[in-house]
This record gives structure tokens, sequence and C-alpha cells, in this order.
């Protein structure tokens, strides 16, 4: 039979040798990429079969094997898939470039990853990570077997090969480079294939050796040994017996299937249990503990796929990092694995969510650059979004489980709010809150509009640090007093979301420790806010003078009730939590917060005596000297009981320190005593310590 040889076009001859010394290191990926090729042409032989039973005629079976012969160094990866014909073999395996070829070649060289390969539609050449010398032979129903060899360097030969017996399908001899035996371990290849290609929808089968002991007589195993010298190994176990029978391990080669988890997504939810779930879970997210919740569905109709969405129990240490995976779902297009990180198909808040989902439509060798206009990824991923909502529902169910997913996933939950509008409305009601009436089991925003007063029509809300801390702000004083609910926000990420949630069930949402916040007056009560503005014109004028730039301006607070004074930022401007929030980010733009911290307006509450008092100074003596110092003494304080950080603490000390001294009767002249010499007071001190003794 003659042998011809071929050129490797142009492109692919650069790509092999790009592959054939790449000092890439997780060249592992080989065996997934050959299985899948092995898979896909199983589905094309099934597929055809649907119409013509006649092409299973050659081999019945549907299976992909792997038989590793470790004297030849070489491992087969054989299927019994369509096959190739002679003309297949030129064109696919070397002398027609695919646009990918190219493709791939500059994804690597910008620094993109090798195990990306299979997506370009070039997976067969990872074949020569492994391997300097690669066999194909192949027998398409139309053709007879041929054997395409390349050891790469340009070219390529195929030969008509009768004796290798191939019924029908293709087997990928590789013989291994020097520095890649470990793919000869049994161990290592049970590895990858559970690791990579475990729900692959045909059996993987591995040649294994299995030891098995049989008790013959003496005669018998003698006759073996004739027959075999070195196999089957004979092992005499027990000499004593009386009808001199022998035990004998005898060493058989059998296939072992390794992936005897058939996909579990391809079977009726009813039928699995929940065993078998978290099995899965655990195979598909390295999680040692069991996931939270599981929501199995399938779609059908002009769009076909089905899909397993799992809540798990933890969110990853990871879960805010830049470098972490931006999702946990795997896609796989009719049971064959594609990738495990299409950012198309989910959104990065759900990143906590695993699943898989498996699409009949997609094509196999879908690219990278129509995966982001690809309309069946947008709806799927609509599902996706739409079916992990159910299931967070789900758990919601149960108060304890939601606390805890919520502890774990609330964060998610309001990126969502922040990021998807469309789903916005249902996220919302998945969130929880403590408030002044709900100090232990936090409440859903449903629950508190039952808990409304009559007249009320906007939702009370305060930020800050800690449900400690807000339950002593005196920004709840009025709130408390007409018995209005007030909820607390303690995570960063609630300013965030309050930025894009303006009403929930057509309530505004009103931050009390800003500025416009105020509650429903009576008729009465207004007529008398109106007079007292009136009569303490006066003080908040001269108090504004005082402060100067420091405040926006001075006026009489409706949310005090025992505290003199707070400071409110504007309605559109960060609260005080924001700007404590933002002062703490390492790469903040300043230009932003100069915008964003607007200037704060005092609140003063005209019914507590040091306000009465301090207008009684002002109203009376202009000149009186005290009340400078008062007032920002005031504003210091209000600083820090409204959440605030001290501008100034050198200047608020002094001040404090001259009102110890009034308090202590002391002159403010007296003059400090300065000691003579600095070594006398310590020497003194000791010596005292010495006579206690
Ligand atoms: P892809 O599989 O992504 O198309 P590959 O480089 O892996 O790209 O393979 C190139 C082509 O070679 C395939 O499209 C297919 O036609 C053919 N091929 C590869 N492996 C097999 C196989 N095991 N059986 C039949 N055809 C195969």
């Amino acid at each position: 039979m003659s042998t011809e040889t071929f050129a490797f076009q142009a492109e692919i001859n650069q790509l092999m040798s790009l592959i054939i010394n790449t000092f890439y290191s997780n060249k592992e990926i080989f065996l997934r990429e050959l299985i899948s090729n092995a898979s896909d042409a199983l589905d094309k032989v099934r597929f055809q079969s649907l119409t013509n039973k006649e092409v299973l005629a050659a081999d019945s079976q549907m299976h992909i094997q792997l038989i590793v012969d470790k004297a030849a160094k070489t491992i087969a990866i054989q299927d019994s898939g369509i096959g190739m014909t002679k003309a297949d073999l030129v064109n696919n395996l070397g002398t027609i470039a695919r646009s990918g070829t190219k493709a791939f070649m500059e994804a690597i060289e910008g620094g993109g990853d090798m195990s990306m390969i299979g997506q370009f539609g070039v997976g067969f050449y990872s074949s020569y990570l492994i391997a300097d010398r690669v066999e194909v032979f192949s027998k398409h129903n139309d053709d007879e077997v041929y054997c395409w060899e390349s050891s790469a360097g340009g070219t390529f030969t195929v030969k008509e090969t009768p004796d290798a017996a191939i019924a029908r399908g293709t087997k990928i001899v590789l013989h291994l480079k020097e520095d890649q035996q470990e793919y000869l371990e049994e161990r290592r290849i049970k590895d990858l294939v559970k690791k990579h290609s475990e729900f692959i929808g045909y059996d993987i089968e591995l040649l294994v050796e299995k030891t098995t002991e049989k008790e013959v007589t003496d005669d018998e195993a003698e006759e073996e040994k004739k027959a075999d010298d070195d196999e089957p190994k004979v092992e005499e176990v027990d000499e004593k017996a009386e009808k001199k029978t022998k035990k004998v391990k005898e060493v058989t080669k059998e296939f072992e299937v390794l992936n005897k988890n058939k996909p579990l997504w391809t079977r009726d939810a009813k039928d699995i249990t929940k065993e078998e779930y978290a099995a899965f879970y655990k195979a598909i997210s390295n999680d040692w503990e069991e996931h939270q919740a599981v929501k199995h569905f399938s779609v059908e109709g002009q769009l076909e796929f089905r899909c397993i969405l799992f809540a798990p129990k933890r969110a990853p240490m990871d879960q805010f990092e830049p470098t972490k995976k931006k999702n946990n779902i795997k896609l796989y297009v009719r049971r064959v694995f594609i990738m495990d990180n299409c950012e198309e198909v989910c959104p990065e808040w759900l990143s906590f969510v695993k699943g898989v989902v498996d699409s009949e439509d997609l094509p196999l060798n879908i690219s990278r650059e129509n995966l982001q206009q690809n309309k069946i990824l947008k709806v799927i991923r609509k599902n996706i979004v739409k079916k992990s909502l159910e299931m967070f529902e789900e758990i919601a169910e149960n108060k304890e489980d939601y606390k805890k997913f919520y502890e774990q996933f609330g964060k998610n939950l309001k990126l969502g709010i922040h990021e998807d509008a469309q789903n916005r409305k249902k996220l919302i009601e998945l969130l929880r809150y403590n408030s002044t009436k709900a100090t232990e089991e936090a409440t859903t925003l449903k629950d508190y509009v039952t808990r409304m007063k009559e007249n009320q029509d906007v939702i009370y809300y305060i930020t800050g640090d800690s449900k400690k801390k807000l339950e002593q702000s005196p920004f709840l004083e009025e709130a408390k007093r007409r018995d209005i609910e007030v909820i607390f926000m303690v995570d960063p990420i609630d300013e965030y979301v309050m930025q894009q949630v303006k009403d929930y069930e057509d309530k505004k949402f009103v931050c009390l420790t800003k500025e416009g916040a105020k509650f429903e007056d009576t008729e009465e009560e207004k007529k008398q806010k109106e007079e007292e503005k009136a009569s303490h014109e006066k003080l908040t004028k001269s108090m504004k003078e005082i402060l100067g730039d420091k405040v926006e301006k001075v006026e009489l607070s409706s949310r005090l009730a025992t505290s003199p004074c707070i400071l409110v930022t504007s309605e559109h401007g960060w609260s005080a939590h924001m700007e404590q929030i933002m002062k703490h980010q390492a790469l903040r733009d300043s230009s932003m917060s100069s915008y964003m911290m607007s200037k704060k307006t005092m609140e003063i509450n005209p019914a507590h005596p040091i306000v009465k008092e301090l207008r009684r100074k002002v109203d009376g003596d202009q000149s009186d000297k005290t009340v400078k110092d008062l007032v920002n003494l005031l504003f210091d304080t209000a600083l820090l009981s409204s959440g605030f950080n001290l501008e100034d603490p050198t200047g608020y000390a002094e001040r404090i320190h001259r009102m110890i001294k009034l308090g202590l009767s002391i002159d403010d002249d007296e003059p400090i005593a300065v000691p003579v010499a600095a070594a006398a007071p310590a020497a003194a001190g000791a010596s005292s310590m010495e006579s206690v003794d």
C-alpha cells in the first residue's frame, strides 16, 4: 500500500510548532479535547442513525475507549463514531485551516490560555502537547481504514491500513514525549476523565488490569504455566491443601467504565434523590458540603435546554475578589462540555450559583466572538436568572434557612439590585432588614409597609455601621416619639442600593440622616413650627455666621426630641455613613467626593434647654463671647453623634478643656506649672514607691 505525504497548510504548521514547543504546564487538557472530538463523532453517527439504522451495522456499540500501552509508551483514544474518509483525514487534519487557527494563535500571543483551544476548533492539535508522534486510524462507512500520521515538522502521511481492526470510527494513538509519561498511569487517566469529561453522554472505558484469584488443582496450574510463561502469574498460596489445589492469581484486562454517572440533568427531576443531587453538586463545585437548594428545569419548544442550578450553603472565600471566576455555570452543548466560564449565561451578581446548562441548539464549535451576540445564550441567561430567583424565594419559605442564606449571599442580592434593573422588583422582596421594631428578626419591606402608621406615606431608614450604634442615634428621636418604624441599614452596599431604589410599593424611601426628612404634621403643628421658626431666626442666623463655611445653613429640626442638634446631609449627596465608606476607599476619585460630600445642614431642637438658653443669650447680649465657643462645641459634638469625623480634633479638645475648667471653677488664665528639671518628678515618684514597699 502506498504512503502519500502532504504538507501542512502554513497556519496549521505554525500552530503545531507553537503547541509542540510550549512551556504551558496544563497539558492534561489534550484528553478532554480528544474525548470531546470522539463524543462529537458519536453524536454525528447517532444523528445519522435516526434516519438510517444501517449506519450502525458495522458496529452497534457507541462508546469511547482508552487504551494505555506502557511498553510502547502510547495512549490511544478510540471511538465508534462517524469516522473519517481518506479525504476527511487530509482536509480536516492538515490541509484546510479553520478561521480559528489564526484566531487561536493570536489569542495565545495576547496572553490567552492554551486550554481555550477547543473553542477555536483546533482541539485535535492539542495532542502535540504531550505527544511527539500521532497516528490517527479512521474508518468511515464510505471508505477503507486509513492511517494519518505526523511527527509535526511540516508534513504528514496518509496510507491505507487494512490490518487495523476498526469496524467504524477513529483511533488516535499518541506516542508520548519522554517527559510526559505520567499519562501512562491508570490513576492519572481516571482522575482526568473525572475532572474534565465525567458528564460526557457516552461511556468512556479504560482498559485496566484486573487480578482475580481462582482455585485450580496442581496439574491444571502446571499446564497453564506451560501454556503461557508469564501470564497468568501463578502464585502458590496454599500448599498443605489435601486435594492438592492451588490458588492462582489471574491477571486479565478488561474495560472499566469511568463515567458511570450519567448526566444528571438529562434525567427526570422526580426520579433523582437528594443524595444524587448532592453528589453531583459536590462533583461540579468541589464543595465539601451539600448544597442549600437546587432548581432543575428544562425549556422546550423553539429552543431546548436543560439546567440544574444549586445555591451553596456558604459563600466562597474569594466572593468579591476581582480575580475570582465570574460565574460557575458549566455550559454543555448536547452533553459535550464546552466551558465553565461563559460569562454570557449568568450575570456576575449570581456568581455564587453553581450548576450546568445543556443546550440542544448551540453549535459545538461556538467561539468567543459569536458568544456575545448569541440569542440562544441570551434566552438561557434570562431563564437562569429567573429560576435562581425562584430558588431563593423557595429558600425564603423557611425563615431559618433563609436567614443563613441571606447572611452568606445578601450582598449578592443587593449587587443584583444595583446591576439588574429588570429584576429589581423581585430582588427587593428578598431583602431583609432590622428596624426599630424588628430588632431581633429582620423584616421584609412588605411587612414594614403593613405596620406603617395611618398618615405615614414614606419608608424611613437610617444608615450606619452597626445596629447597636443606630439604635442610639439622635436621628431616631422624633420617629420613636411618634412610634414610627425606622429601618436600619448597616451594609455599605445598602448605600448603593438606595441610590437605585427610590421607592417600594409607591412609598418613597426617606433617609433620616439627610436633609428634607420630615414627619407628617397636623395643621396645628405646622402653624406652631412656622411661629417657632420666626422666633428663632436671630439664633439660627448668628449660628450660621459663627460656623461659616462649615455648614450650609442652620434650621429648626423636626426629627429631634432629646438631643440639642444634629447635622444632616443633602438629599442627593452622600450620607454620613457613605462619606465614611468613601474615605476608606483607597482609590477614590476626589473630584467625585467634593461634589458628593455636600455641605451639611445643622438642625437644632428648639425644645432643648441648651438651645433655649443659647437663644436667650443671642437675643439678649450680642457681644457674649461664650456663644461662639458654645456654638462651635455644639457643632463638633453634632459631627460625632451624627456619624461624621471631627475636622479639627485639637480645637475640639481645647474647647472641651475650657469647659472642664469652667466646671471645676478654675480660672482660664491659671498658669500651668512646668517642672524645673524633667528628671525630678520621676525620681520623686520612684522613691515614694520604694517607701510604700
Ligand atoms: P473541532 O473538533 O473543534 O472541529 P479539531 O481540530 O478538534 O476541531 O478537529 C478537526 C476536525 O477533525 C473535526 O471537525 C472533525 O471533522 C475531525 N475529527 C477530529 N476528531 C475526530 C474523531 N474522533 N472522529 C471523527 N472526526 C474527527
